[in-house]
């Protein structure tokens, strides 16, 4: 049964399905389609039709929201691994150009040098004059509580033999020999701190973990290395490496509450010379 009316209500129902008719269309509307079970048949399909658009809407809106959440996030990641990049990129650089200046000195044939060594109760000074294969070594070490020396060696190297002079409390020379081992004081050479990790994974391992920063030690512009990695292990808790060298400067080991030393690390280069070698071998 398909009437002029239907015609006219079928025409509308989209409208009135959106409810953009006015009240005296939907009156008419209702009243036609509690009438009429065709045009209630096509009025329930409309409705089914309409929310499920609005559902795909919904869908689609979701799906951009969750991209664009996603695109966030995504650069918020990529930014998070450049700086990571980044940071150990510098490092890299840092470490390799401290390694290639303190290379420069490694192999210097006059230098002085000046080592303390802070521990809980001693302190022990070396100090160390080189010209050529030739060189003057002195290692005192002080008790801190009572003030007294408690060791006293020099040592005199000619190129051939080392002449080893051990003194007592006082000054006085307790016993001198004439050797050819020159592995007595432990010299204190010029040579880069980071030249120790020789393998690309131990390297890799400082890069990463420890943390550079600039700052100055007696007034000299220097790095200050905390070695995250090796402090997990209970050594080296910091070092200062002077800039301008690559040499250390300053250390600090910290194994355990027992043990705690700090190290200094002095040098001088080209200043020693025969004159200054041979007033300190003939004192
Ligand atoms: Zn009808």
């Amino acid at each position: 049964m398909k009437t002029n009316e239907c015609n006219i209500v079928q025409d509308l129902l989209p409208s009135y399905a959106e409810k953009l008719t006015s009240e005296d269309t939907n009156e008419y509307i209702s009243k036609h389609l509690s009438e009429c079970p065709t045009c209630s048949k096509i009025y329930e399909d409309l409705c089914n039709s309409t929310s499920s658009i609005s559902d795909d809407k919904k869908f689609i809106n979701y799906s951009k929201k969750f991209k664009f959440r996603f695109s966030i996030l995504k650069w918020i990641i990529i930014i998070l691994i450049l700086i990571f990049l980044v940071t150990i990129i510098r490092k890299i650089v840092i470490i390799e150009d401290l390694n290639s200046k303190a290379l420069e000195f490694a192999n210097s044939s006059n230098y002085y040098s000046l080592y303390h060594q802070y521990n809980d109760d001693s302190l022990t000074i070396v100090e160390s004059y080189n010209l050529d294969n030739k060189y003057y070594r002195t290692l005192k070490s002080v008790d801190k509580i009572s003030g007294e020396i408690t060791e006293n060696i020099e040592e005199k190297y000619n190129g051939q033999t080392v002449e080893t002079t051990i003194f007592d409390k006082s000054g006085n020379v307790l016993k001198s020999y004439t050797t050819t081992n020159i592995n007595g004081i432990i010299p204190i050479e010029p040579k880069s701190y980071y030249l120790t990790f020789s393998t690309f994974a131990e390297r890799l391992k400082t890069y990463i973990f420890c943390d550079i920063q600039e700052t100055t030690f007696n007034g000299v512009e220097c790095y200050r290395f905390t070695d995250l990695y090796n402090s997990q292990l209970g050594y080296n808790d910091y070092v200062y490496i002077n800039k301008e060298t690559g040499l250390p400067m300053r250390d600090c080991e910290n194994s355990n509450d027992k043990y705690n030393s700090i190290r200094e690390f002095y040098f001088e280069f080209n200043t020693v010379d025969e004159k200054t070698l041979e007033e300190l071998f003939n004192k």
